[in-house]
């Protein structure tokens, strides 16, 4: 099975990790820190949020690698989440 990559925050996960639908069910596309319960955790979150979430995370934790956080950086502007966002 391909790992499933979440369409809000990109970051690949597992079907442990998968998010909650409103009727209980997983979600196929959200992971859990997401999506809760059919709603987002964070409804304020932004693409440019998140970007700069990710470089942070590269540069001053150490959690991710500068590659990995530009690649997902890469894959923002189209999952399903931000799609929507881009036409402005
Ligand atoms: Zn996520």
């Amino acid at each position: 099975m391909k790992p499933l990559i979440c369409q809000s925050c990109g970051f690949p996960f597992s079907e442990e990790f998968r998010g909650t639908n409103r009727d209980h069910t997983k979600s196929m596309d959200f992971c859990i820190s997401c999506f809760k319960n059919g709603e987002y955790t964070d409804h304020h979150l932004t693409m440019h949020e998140l970007e700069r979430r990710l470089l942070e995370m590269a540069h001053e934790h150490n959690e991710i690698s500068l590659e990995e956080a530009q690649q997902i950086i890469k894959r923002l502007p189209n999952l399903k989440r931000w799609k929507m966002t881009n036409i402005l």
